[in-house]
Order: structure tokens, then C-alpha cells, then sequence
């Protein structure tokens, strides 16, 4: 039995920042990983896929030089950066020497709750006095669908990872993981399908920005089918066949050199002893109070608590439960003014509720949108802002802007959500000209009229 005063279970990115925090406060911190220190995101997720955005980003804007412009996109730089310079072939030595440096005591191996303040890893029994930091994050989650497990298909984690791209890519699920890598890989000359359940991409978000992004992937050549689901797959001869067909209209065949699943995130709750605590290992998420605490000397944070499966929720949830394990005051946590942003281009930033949502909620709304479009007359780019307004309490409670930096105006937008800064004042303010932010304007002018 080794005694300390917290372990963190699993080092995402805010497992990771809590780990370093609480033993930069002077606590003694074991800090326990099953595969990479950093989780998610530095190796399989934002960091990887973001590159590949940024690389595809600049061969469209090449494209887009009116004449006579070659452009011949390569793969190859793009899967060296990520190998050498985001994952260091996805090596975490650095990250494991950091958080040492930092003072926290570094355990490899898959850990499990044995009781109140008690987590077992391959054997070893660690007894944390003040209690244990719950971040195991996510998993890849692959659809039941026939034949498909018995096939090579790739997850996020292929997909980043891939140095010779091929000629055809079937991405299934339209969310935000799924079309941002298939605009990457479509630019650089990949034949890309989206496939996708909802009737219609990025389903969560407002429906004029689904539309804007499905119209950009018909822009560019990308085959998108919505309200379709993916009946079976099979592999042979290095060719993947996907029926899409229903019991009406029969087989409605895809073949393709590669199949991406996309398809959501499963959470990593049912293999770390969440019953000896009282909780239960079968649930989607973690119901945290506004500490993150989850029960008695437990906290659980990032993509185990549902609030948003983002790296931002991640370190925030995170700051919260170092202050809750400090006896700190807080700020605890709020979920108001969440952001997110797929990085598509046109880029769809979000944040708080979308009109739907806040129907759902019972928030008499209105709405009002406008053109996001031309940034004067510098860049003629399609682009939209939509917000939401409380009517009652004259504050935006949601926004969405999609355009081009849609996810860099959003700042704007996520402050006001977050302040409850009243409409009128938004429309009082001075905007830059010409900036896509301006476009805001006439939108909170309108809301306030
Ligand atoms: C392709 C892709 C792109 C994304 N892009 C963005 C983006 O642009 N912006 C953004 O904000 N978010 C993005 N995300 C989401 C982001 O990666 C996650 O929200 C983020 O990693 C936070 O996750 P987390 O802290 O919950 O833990 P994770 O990052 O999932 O890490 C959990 C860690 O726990 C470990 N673990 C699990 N169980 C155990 C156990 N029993 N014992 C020991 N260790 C264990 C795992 O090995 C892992 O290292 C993206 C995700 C994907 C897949």
C-alpha cells in the first residue's frame, strides 16, 4: 500500500493540469495513465487533426488565386509534422519528464477505484487521503453495424496518423470530428463520402450553419448522404463495401479504399471500479455537483461528466477541482457560455444554446441572423451569425457564427453569453471596420430594435 494525498486517474488534459497543480500547492500527487500522458488531444485528436486542417486550410486558399495557379497538395510534409513535431511519434516521454519535474509521481498502467480513496494499478494499492481525480476520458465508439468490427476501418486515431493517404475515404458520421477530417483529407485530393444518421451535418449545431458546410463540401467535390444509415460493411481485396440500403430500396452500395468511423465517443467508465464507490459503471457520464465532486473524496472531470467533450471543458472542469481540493473559494463550475468550434471551413463557432435547445428549455427566445459574408469587399466568403436572445432578461444566450475565423469572432459572442452583457449595449458598441466581427452588428441592432 503506498499512501499519498491524491491520485489522478487517467491524464488527459485536465488530468494532467491537476495533477501539476495540486503538486505545485505542495500535495503529494500519483498521477496514473494507461497510454499516453496529454490523453486525447495531443496525440489522436485537436492537436493532429488541427494540423491537417491548417495544411488543407492553406491548399484551398491557394486554389482560390484567380489564374493560372498550380497547386499540387503533398502529404508528406503534413504526416511529418505531426509524427516529429505534435507527437513525437507518439511518444510521451516529454510529457511524463514534465509532469515529474513538476513533483508528481508517474504510474503507467490501467487503474481502477477499490473503494473510497483507494485506486489499484497492475497490483498496486495507492491510498489517497484527500481523495481521487476521475479523468478517464473517451474512446472511440464503432457502431454495431454488420461486418464492420471484422474490418480494418480506421477511428481518429488511424486517421491522424496516416503518412500515404488513399485514393477514396468513406467518413461515417457527419458530427464535427468527422467532417473536419474529411475536408482535410478531400483537399488533398482524397475522393471523400460523408455518410450521416441526421438529416443533415453537424446536426447539433444551428441548422443555417449545416447547411453552409454542407454546400462548401458540394463546393468542393465532397459526396455528402444525409438520413442514411449504414446497414453493413464488408472488406475484401483491399476494398471496403458499405450497404447503405434500406429494406425499401435494397442495396445502395459504397465502395472505398478506406473507411473512417466517426461516429461519437464512448465514455471510459466501465472498467474503473466506479461499483465500489456506489456508482454506476454502465452510465454515460459522471453527475458532478458545481465542485466536480462526484461523491466522497471523488472528483471526476473532462469528457466523463457530459458537459462538452472539449479540451477547454477539460481544463476548466479542472481548475475547479483543484480549487474544491484546496479548499479554495470558488469560481465553480458554469456551463452557460460552453464554446466549441468545428473547424471546418467555414468554420462553425458556437456557443450557449441554439434555438432549439433553448425552446427545449422553455427560454422565450428570438432570433435574428445576418450575413457574415465579405469582410467589406477585401474577401468575398459565404458566412453567417445567428444569435439567440433571451427576450425576457435582453441577453444573448446563444450564438453561432460561421464563416471564415468563425471560431475567433465567437470570442466575442462567448463573452457576452458569459456576462450577460445586455443587448443594448452590444449594439451601442464599436465595431472595427472591415472585419467579419462587424457583422454582429446589424444582427444585435436588430434584437435590440
Ligand atoms: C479527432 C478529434 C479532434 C478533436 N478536436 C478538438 C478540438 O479541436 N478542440 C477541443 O476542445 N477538443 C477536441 N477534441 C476533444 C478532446 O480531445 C477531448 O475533449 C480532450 O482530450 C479532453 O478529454 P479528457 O480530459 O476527458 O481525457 P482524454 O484526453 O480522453 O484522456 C483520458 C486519459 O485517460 C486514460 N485512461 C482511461 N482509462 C484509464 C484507466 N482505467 N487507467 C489509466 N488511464 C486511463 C487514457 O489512456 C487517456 O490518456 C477532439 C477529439 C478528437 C477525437
Amino acid at each position: 500500500m503506498t499512501t499519498c494525498d491524491v491520485v489522478v486517474l487517467g491524464l488527459g488534459p485536465g488530468g494532467e493540469a491537476v495533477a501539476t497543480k495540486l503538486a505545485g500547492a505542495g500535495l503529494d500527487v500519483v498521477a496514473v495513465d494507461q497510454r499516453l500522458v496529454g490523453g486525447e488531444c495531443p496525440y489522436y485528436g485537436c492537436v493532429p487533426s488541427k494540423m491537417m486542417i491548417h495544411a488543407a486550410l492553406h491548399v484551398a486558399e491557394a486554389r482560390r488565386v484567380p489564374g493560372s495557379v498550380e497547386v499540387r497538395p503533398d502529404w508528406g510534409p503534413v504526416a511529418r509534422r505531426i509524427r516529429e513535431e505534435a507527437t513525437d511519434d507518439w511518444d510521451d516521454a516529454v510529457a511524463v519528464k514534465r509532469l515529474e519535474d513538476a513533483g508528481v509521481r508517474f504510474v503507467r498502467g490501467h487503474g481502477r477505484l477499490t473503494g473510497v480513496g483507494r485506486v489499484e494499478v497492475d497490483g498496486s494499492t495507492y491510498d489517497a487521503s484527500r481523495g481521487v481525480v476521475l479523468n478517464t476520458g473517451t474512446e472511440p465508439a464503432v457502431p454495431p453495424v454488420e461486418g464492420l468490427a471484422d474490418t480494418p476501418y480506421w477511428t481518429n486515431r488511424d486517421a491522424v496518423a496516416v503518412t500515404d493517404l488513399p485514393a477514396s475515404l468513406v467518413v461515417v458520421g457527419g458530427g464535427a470530428i468527422g467532417c473536419e477530417l474529411a475536408q482535410a483529407f478531400a483537399r488533398f485530393g482524397v475522393g471523400v463520402t460523408v455518410v450521416e444518421m441526421a438529416d443533415r451535418l453537424l446536426a447539433a449545431e444551428e441548422p443555417e450553419a449545416s447547411r453552409l458546410v454542407a454546400d462548401a463540401f458540394g463546393a468542393e467535390g465532397i459526396q455528402v448522404r444525409t438520413g442514411v444509415q449504414v446497414r453493413s460493411v464488408a472488406h475484401a481485396d483491399g476494398t471496403f463495401t458499405v450497404d447503405l440500403g434500406d429494406q425499401r430500396n435494397g442495396a445502395d452500395l459504397l465502395r472505398t479504399d478506406k473507411l473512417l468511423v466517426a461516429t461519437g465517443r464512448r465514455p471510459n467508465l466501465a472498467d474503473i471500479g466506479l461499483e465500489s464507490v456506489g456508482l454506476d459503471p454502465s452510465a454515460r457520464a459522471l453527475e458532478t455537483d458545481e465542485r466536480m465532486s462526484v461523491g466522497e473524496k471523488l472528483w471526476a472531470i473532462g469528457d466523463i461528466t457530459g458537459k462538452g467533450a472539449f479540451t477547454h471543458m477539460s481544463m476548466h472542469e479542472a481548475d475547479v477541482a483543484v480549487r474544491a481540493i484546496l479548499d479554495r473559494d470558488g469560481p465553480w463550475a458554469d456551463y452557460r457560455a460552453v464554446p466549441r468550434v468545428t473547424f471546418t471551413d467555414p468554420e462553425v463557432g458556437a456557443v450557449g444554446m441554439t434555438q432549439r435547445q433553448a425552446d427545449e428549455a422553455g427560454v422565450a427566445v428570438r432570433t435574428a441572423s445576418g450575413d457574415l459574408g465579405t469582410r467589406g469587399w477585401i474577401a468575398e466568403r459565404e458566412g453567417l451569425v445567428k444569435l439567440v436572445a433571451d427576450t425576457d432578461r435582453g441577453v444573448l444566450v446563444g450564438g453561432t457564427v460561421a464563416g471564415p475565423a468563425g471560431g475567433e469572432v465567437l470570442g466575442l459572442l462567448s463573452l457576452a453569453v458569459h456576462a450577460q452583457v445586455p443587448i443594448d449595449t452590444l449594439a451601442s458598441m464599436v465595431y472595427a471596420y472591415p472585419t467579419y466581427h462587424r457583422a454582429i452588428l446589424p444582427v444585435v441592432e436588430e434584437l435590440a430594435g
